[in-house]
């Protein structure tokens, strides 16, 4: 099942669909225990927004080999974890807006991983029975401010610096996802879940050790190597496969 949210006649829904030409509105977000309506919404009369509203975005750093290494950095011995501000979440088809102060912002293609159950000091078992689904992400950095702050804060906290959807797949199978990255239709960024360093139900156990996540938060699991700039005009996509196409301008 494929969970959304759309603004529909000035209201934002949280919707399923089984198909891509009409959403089921619901009463709450599902992780929520939201319920349908009965109000059905044609997919023609509805804006796509971001699929969740998130108390937090943990971000994992690092988490494919070959990407640290591309960065010069030491594949680390435990999950390197960092947070996106809620503020700078946007949707398919917004423009990601670059920022005067960065002369360097790029892309990073990765599988986003919803929570449905509260998780606190939670096992792998714990972890593989909280998650509600699977979304794609750009967790967009400006480079030249990550290597100069040190902190990622700045870096990866700008407005529309998060795009996240254009939904949420329910029904996948986290061994077999994979993630790409294009830039102008071009190929530029592929990774496999099974390559991450750390998988992602660890990363999930780890994260909460750290703080309790919540229904509705998002887990950013790493990019692979090939990120690169964005120039104004680009046209970036983010595609995890059985989920479908983030797709966002540069403006
Ligand atoms: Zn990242």
């Amino acid at each position: 099942m494929r969970s959304l949210r759309v603004e529909y006649r000035g209201q934002a829904h949280y919707c399923s669909s089984e198909d891509e030409l009409s959403f089921l509105a619901l009463s709450a977000a599902p992780w929520r225990g939201g319920t349908p309506t009965g109000l059905v919404i044609p997919q023609s009369e509805a804006r796509v927004l971001a699929p969740l509203e998130p108390s937090k975005i943990v971000c994992v750093g690092r988490n494919y080999a070959a990407h640290a290494r591309e960065l010069g950095n030491e594949v680390p011995r435990e999950p390197l974890i960092f947070l996106k501000p809620p503020s700078s979440l946007c949707a398919t088809g917004d423009a990601i807006q670059l920022p005067r102060s960065s002369e360097r912002v790029e892309h990073e293609a990765e599988i986003g991983i919803v929570i449905g159950r509260r998780l606190h000091h939670a096992s792998v078992a714990q972890a593989r029975d909280a998650i509600f689904g699977v979304t794609c992400i750009n967790d967009v950095t400006a480079r030249d401010l990550q290597r100069k702050d040190v902190q990622f804060t700045r870096a990866k906290g700008f407005d529309t610096f998060c795009p996240v959807g254009p939904w949420i797949e329910t029904d996948l199978d986290l061994r077999t996802v994979s993630v790409s990255g294009r830039v102008n239709g071009e190929a530029r960024q592929h990774g496999h879940a099974q390559q991450m360093v750390f998988p992602i139900l660890e990363l999930l156990a780890f994260i909460s050790c750290v703080m309790t996540l919540e229904p509705g938060d998002l887990i950013a699991t790493g990019t692979p190597e090939g990120t690169g700039p964005l120039q104004r005009g680009d046209i970036v996509e983010v595609e995890v496969s059985g989920v479908g196409t983030l797709v966002n301008r540069v403006e």
